[in-house]
């Protein structure tokens, strides 16, 4: 697949639109505040999943030392290490109220610490972390086990990389962005290419199966030639896997943006040179695209799943663990149990005043609808494989696929005819040049796009290139 092959320039211009990255569906824009700790609990009691399927676990560590002017995620900067402490106190009581929902015998198949920064926390709290995890549900020693830990090289140390190693990680995922030091200084965000090399290898030699570094583009300052040198840098480390996302600019939204200098960001023709850039550097050292934004060896489950044809898309992004319930754990985490979702509060003080209370700190959810599972269907099988089987999405809900998604059929139309779907009555199929739109194509399903008076809150999107 050549993503990038015959995708021209004035296409992706005419389609430079915002839109959702479909981690889940419906997106965390309709979560309710009339969704709470008793609708959670109901129906994580009546779920469906069977007494022994495998569990996912995502724990949220929001702390960083220094504040990166491109971020977008929630987080809290601060020195003070105590604060962890003080974090892993109410985090534990947390594991045990859900955990005591769950039971011990579903072994947890997948766990990833995300932030923030993981490796804020001190060698100690990270084990103090992880055995609290261990009381409460049935981690796995497993070779199946998928045991992931964001990463950034800055503050890591051998210490901590031995003491992951030691609790069961096998995966680890590298913040990069760009080597170049003019847009490190102008991110705020000076690492250098040894340090992280040096990281990386670290990893391998304890026994890390995967790594998965991230990369940036879009930023300020950023130079087809910089890139270039952050591409052949970081292919020379042969990661597993590669995430190249475009950086959204949305300073209304995320205040650290505003220390940014708007006017030092590459224009559209620079953004696209950077991404053509990145995949025809992957591609031609060997990278499968997998979707969106993410590249794997052709070794690497990713690329194994998509081949297959079960690779699944959650809040953690690609994955291959379609069957399991999702338990977010910490401040602003979001859960996918059965039919329902759910997000923690965003901060600090009312995430902890509600465990202080003996509840569970549910922020927002929802019950997905029976039109939510079969447009979530859909779309998975958009993001994941490019794919739609006509005839199994009908014999899987019962539906007349031509007649329910008449509207989505009429909205697909104008991308055939750019050439970026074929449209058949067996088979929706991304052509190529539609591999890197999928979102696109994903957003002609989506029963809740657009402007809405309803809506819990404005769209919070990034362009889909
Ligand atoms: S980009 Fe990552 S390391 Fe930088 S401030 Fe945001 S969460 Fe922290």
């Amino acid at each position: 697949m050549r993503p990038f092959a015959q995708l021209d320039a004035d296409l992706l211009r005419r389609y430079d639109m915002a839109g959702p990255r479909y981690t889940s569906y419906p997106t965390a824009r309709e979560f309710r505040p009339d969704f709470g700790e008793a609708e959670y609990r109901r129906h994580v009691l009546s779920g469906h999943s069977g007494a022994e399927a495998p569990l996912s676990l995502y724990v949220h560590i929001p702390f960083c030392e220094n504040p990166c002017f491109y971020c977008g995620c929630n987080r809290l900067i601060t020195r003070d290490h105590a604060a962890a402490d003080r974090y892993l106190d109410p985090l534990a009581r947390e594991i045990a109220l859900v955990a005591s929902l769950f039971g011990k015998n579903r072994p947890v198949r997948q766990l990833h610490l995300g932030g923030g920064t993981p490796n804020f926390l001190r060698p100690e709290q990270l084990s103090r972390l992880v055995d609290g995890l261990g009381r409460g549900f049935f981690l796995t020693s497993s070779a199946e086990r998928d045991y992931s830990v964001e990463l950034d090289p800055r503050f890591l140390t051998v210490e901590f990389i031995d003491t992951l190693a030691r609790l069961g990680f096998n995966r680890a995922s590298f913040g990069v962005q760009d080597f170049d030091p003019q847009v490190q200084r102008a991110v705020n965000r000076i690492q250098s290419e040894a340090q992280t090399l040096e990281a990386i290898a670290q990893c391998r030699e304890r026994g890390f199966q995967s790594i998965n570094v991230d990369l940036l583009y879009g930023l300020p300052r950023q130079t087809v030639e910089g890139f270039g040198r952050t591409l052949s840098a970081v292919i020379g480390a042969r990661p597993d896997r590669v995430a190249v996302y475009g950086y959204a600019h949305l300073p209304q939204l995320f205040k650290a943006q505003r220390q940014l200098d708007a006017a030092a960001l590459p224009n559209a023709e620079t953004r696209l040179a950077l991404l053509r850039l990145a995949i025809e550097a992957l591609g031609a050292a060997g990278y499968r695209y997998i979707g969106l934004d993410h590249f794997a060896l052709p070794e690497d489950d990713l690329a194994r799943a998509r081949e297959r044809g079960d690779l699944h898309r959650n809040f953690m992004g690609y994955t291959t663990h379609a069957d399991c319930d999702l338990i977010g754990l910490g401040v602003s985490a979001i859960s996918h149990v059965s039919d329902c979702f759910s997000q923690n509060h965003r901060d600090l003080q009312h995430w902890e005043g509600a465990l202080d209370d003996g509840r569970l700190p549910i922020w927002r959810g929802l019950v997905a609808s029976f039109d939510d599972i079969v447009r979530a269907d859909v779309i998975q099988r958009i993001m994941c494989q490019g794919v739609v089987d006509v005839r199994a999405v009908e014999e899987r809900h019962h539906i007349v696929f031509g007649e329910y998604f008449a509207e989505a059929l009429a909205k697909l139309g104008p991308l055939g005819a750019d050439g970026l779907v074929t449209i058949g009555a067996r088979e929706i199929r991304a052509t190529d040049r539609g591999q890197l739109l999928l979102r696109l194509l994903a957003m002609c399903f989506d029963h809740y796009i657009g402007p809405r008076a309803d809506a819990a809150e404005p769209p919070r999107f990034s362009k889909v290139i």
